[in-house]
């Protein structure tokens, strides 16, 4: 059997589409079924809802994917926790978010379980290290310092309203940057050989029209003191995507009571 992953887009903006593409391209490359349904940014909660319930009873998709934001008059919430958990391949079900906070076995965030994967490939172990997350959204910042928590890290989570982030951050064995604000982490906060983590992805202007990505980190800084650093673009980004199509396969298994890659999951 083929794993199936069901990506649903509300909206026609043009990064939207551009994602959605790429997960979809990148589904079939590694030989998964793919299934994209675009639906007018006008549809109906209920339209939406009835195409959620139509894709969980579907036994050819495992996996369901609603991409995010959605316009403003649907209810995200709604909306996430109406997808079947053991589909939710994004991990933001409700169900997915209580299972992670108390240590038990979830369909993880594919962000920050991309990033986990790539800190136990550098240490092996995580435990005893001091971990520093910025920022504290469901999607990223909470489930990261959970994930962390999880492999034994000390994990300390910052936000807006912290003091002395600097100070914070230079006991740091690793850094999950995660904010959306352009190079906000400086290069002579980070303790050496510390491992930094770059979630951001933000566009700035670079003079005569043009913009670049950038991340949450001065990476040029940053790279001179830090053991590992993430780049922007190219670190987290793609393992988010190859985290997305890991769920599926986890989803595609437990489906079928096969057993489960432990290498897949956390
Ligand atoms: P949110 O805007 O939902 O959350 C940002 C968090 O950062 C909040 O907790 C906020 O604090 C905190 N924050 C904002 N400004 C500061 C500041 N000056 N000092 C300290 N903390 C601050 O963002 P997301 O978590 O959704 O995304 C974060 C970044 O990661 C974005 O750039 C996004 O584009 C990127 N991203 C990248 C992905 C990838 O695949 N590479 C996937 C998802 C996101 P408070 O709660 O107090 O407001």
């Amino acid at each position: 059997m083929t794993p199936g992953l069901a990506v649903v887009l509300v909206r026609d903006d043009p990064a939207s589409q551009v994602y959605v593409r790429s997960k979809g391209k990148q589904t079939v490359e590694v030989g998964m079924n793919s299934y994209e349904h675009k639906l007018p940014a006008h549809t109906t909660e209920a339209k939406l809802l009835a195409l959620i319930n139509q894709l969980n009873t579907d036994s050819a998709v495992h996996g369901i994917l609603v991409q995010l934001p959605l316009p403003e008059h649907l209810d995200e919430a709604v909306v996430i926790n109406a997808i079947d958990s053991a589909k939710d391949v994004d991990g933001f079900h409700i169900s997915n978010a209580g299972l992670l906070a108390t240590g038990q076995q979830a369909m993880l965030p594919c962000t920050p379980f991309g990033c986990l994967m790539m800190l136990r490939e550098h240490y092996g172990s995580l435990s005893g290290l001091n971990a520093v997350v910025i920022g504290r959204s469901n999607i990223v910042g909470k489930p990261m310092a959970q994930l962390l928590l999880k492999d034994s890290c000390t994990v300390t989570v910052v936000h807006s309203r912290t003091r002395n982030i600097p100070e914070i951050v230079s006991g740091a064995d690793i850094v999950v940057a995660a904010l959306g604000q352009p190079l906000f982490v400086k290069g002579e906060w980070i303790k050496p050989g510390a491992t930094v983590i770059d979630v951001g992805i933000n566009r700035i202007e670079q003079g005569d029209g043009i913009t670049r990505l950038v991340g949450d980190v001065d990476y040029e800084a940053a790279k001179k003191i830090a053991g590992a650093i993430t780049p922007v673009p190219g670190g987290v980004g793609p393992m988010t995507i190859a985290c997305l199509l890991a769920n599926t396969v986890t989803a595609c298994c437990r489906a079928h009571s096969l057993p489960e890659s432990s290498f897949l999951s956390a």
